[in-house]
């Protein structure tokens, strides 16, 4: 890691903690505790000092330990005290990080952070803007800065590769005929009018001056002219800044879209909102100076779990195969009633996945989706599972997470030996046909958009819509999910 980069771009508040990890790094090998002739050290020839005695470890028989000492001359240095330690785990060394005994998942968070910061040298994600006349600048420029920082984690992991355009138009609740031309320049014939102006539904979102909302629309999936657009409305009277886990969430679908146009047809439900989840709870809090928000974060995924396998806590592996195996449309798991469900265990899954075969193998996976594979091929090559083996891995992992208690290490955990994968699949790789348009989501249909006011009820066409909080955001759920409930027309 070049620190110079790395600490020209931090944020202040981040700046303590580099400045203390970099101390530290310069100083001798850590040790754990303040040395004392005879005790127990770990490295032959290191020195300590304390009590202005300089010590040597030394070897004893078979043991390593601490020489009678020197007396140092010249004043002691202050040797780093234990409590210091304590605080330094921002430092992406293992040794800095020894004294904390974590959790597993902890590890992964501090990975992706760690990814995060490391990635600020990256050059900026393509996103062609298109900001309106009338959109707050100010806003605008606050989103666009906000998503520049997050696609650089992804431009690490691209590291070069070609990318599909993401087009990103943001615009006021005042521009509807500034979108209506954006929209007839870039899609042309096969336009998506999503912004209706007589209720002012823009997709799934009403407008109002207040609001930040929008919409995307993958242009002509499966060919040469596929891009993605992202159309955003800024109120001119919003004033929110952005949330690190919107941001981080939806980067990683930005992150996604530029890579597959479609995906494959045997993927389960939890993969791509389950990728977006993890790295927008991850990115939330700063796991080392913010710890307990960060497990706030994870717990209100469990519950989320929670609320659809009220049994979670007491699954057995067998149990939550079923569970995974349901993971597809259009089981109800997968359905928009559950619409949380796979976003809250996809996270689970991918702390796993991220864990055992880290980001770049499973970008690997996403290359392999854009080449035509599908998932059980892919998972066979890229991770050397097949589906059923990684179900049974993915179970025996959320057996764990729902226990009672976790085993806590201060290292992080080392992922499965494995043998390389040698899986070739006979076939080639059929060119995905395109994939057959989802219904039309009535723009009327809320649920599962965010929206501001705990406790607000709009009705519409589509039922009634409850302004509840999931985890740390606010969405709309409709309030009558029973399909045979009459409709109001
Ligand atoms: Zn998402």
């Amino acid at each position: 890691m070049n620190t110079l980069i790395v600490s020209a771009l931090l944020r202040p508040r981040n700046q303590m903690a580099l400045i203390l990890a970099l101390l530290l790094s310069l100083s001798t090998p850590v040790q754990a505790a303040a040395p004392k002739a005879g005790a127990k050290c770990t490295k032959a020839g290191s020195t300590a000092t304390a009590g202005g005695m300089k010590f040597t470890c030394i070897k004893s028989g078979t043991k390593l330990v601490w020489n009678k000492g020197v007396a140092i001359k010249a004043s002691p240095k202050p040797s780093p005290t234990p409590t210091r330690t304590q605080t330094l785990d921002a430092s992406p060394s293992p040794a800095s990080t020894s004294l904390i005994e974590r959790e597993a998942w902890e590890f992964t968070y501090l990975k992706i952070w760690n990814e995060l910061e490391k990635a600020q040298n990256q050059g900026s994600f393509p996103f062609d803007y298109k900001l309106s006349p009338n959109v707050n600048q100010e806003k605008a420029k606050e989103s666009i800065a906000a998503y520049d920082k997050a696609m650089k984690l992804w431009m690490a992991i691209l590291s070069g590769e070609k990318v599909s355009p993401v087009v990103w138009a943001i615009m006021s609740e005042k521009d509807y005929a500034w979108w209506k031309q954006v929209v007839d320049e870039q899609e042309g014939k096969s336009a998506n009018y999503a912004w209706n102006p007589t209720t002012n539904m823009l997709g799934h979102c009403q407008l109002s001056s207040t609001i930040f909302c929008g919409y995307g629309n993958a242009f002509k999936a499966n060919t040469s002219e596929y891009k993605f657009l992202q159309y955003n409305v800024i109120g001119s009277n919003y004033a929110s800044s952005p949330n690190a886990n919107t941001v981080n969430h939806e980067s990683v679908h930005f992150y996604q879209l530029s890579v597959v146009q479609s995906f494959p047809s045997d993927l389960p439900c939890w993969y791509v909102e389950g990728q977006a989840s993890l790295y927008g709870g991850a990115l939330e809090f700063d796991l080392t100076s913010n710890r307990f928000s960060s497990i706030r974060q994870r717990n209100n995924f469990k519950s989320i779990v929670r609320q659809y396998q009220p049994n979670a806590d007491s699954y057995v592996p067998k149990e939550w195969v079923e569970v995974l195996k349901n993971m597809y449309y259009p089981h109800i798991s997968c359905s928009s009633q559950q619409d949380y469900f796979k976003y809250a265990l996809g996270m689970f899954v991918w702390e796993y996945l991220y864990q055992q075969f880290g980001p770049q193998v499973m970008h690997q996976v996403l290359l392999d989706f854009k080449t035509g594979w599908s998932f059980n091929e892919t998972l066979q090559m890229r991770l050397g599972v097949t589906l059923d083996q990684l179900n049974d891995e993915l179970a025996t992992h959320l057996v764990e997470v729902f226990s009672k208690s976790q085993p806590k290490s201060t290292i992080a955990p080392t992922p499965k030996p494995r043998p390389k994968p040698t899986f070739t699949p006979t076939s080639t790789p059929t060119p995905r046909p395109t994939p057959t348009p989802t219904p039309e989501r009535s723009p009327d249909d809320l649920n599962g958009l965010s929206c501001s006011k705990e406790n607000e009820i709009i009705k519409n066409s589509q039922g009634e819509f409850w302004c509840l909080k999931f985890g740390e955001r606010y969405q709309w759920a409709k309030n009558n999910p029973d399909p045979n409930a009459k409709r109001t027309p």
